[in-house]
């Protein structure tokens, strides 16, 4: 199995006590965010295998 971090660092405001890196940021830079997410998950098995990597199938937590 394998678990998922997947950050989504666009926030409304941003807390005084966070210490994450987000930030508020603009629609087309989360679209670009997204989008280049959206890539990496794709392209996510081609790398593994590039690397020699041992990459499970099946996603358990997120
Ligand atoms: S705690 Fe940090 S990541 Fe969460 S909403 Fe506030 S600024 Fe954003």
């Amino acid at each position: 199995m394998l678990g998922l971090y997947i950050s989504i660092p666009f926030c409304r405001s941003k807390c005084s006590y966070c210490n994450f890196a987000s930030g508020v940021f603009g629609q087309e830079r989360l679209d670009r965010y997204v989008d280049r997410l959206v890539a990496e998950i794709a392209t996510a098995r081609a790398q593994a295998d590039s690397l020699q990597a041992l990459l499970p199938r099946q996603v358990d937590t997120i």
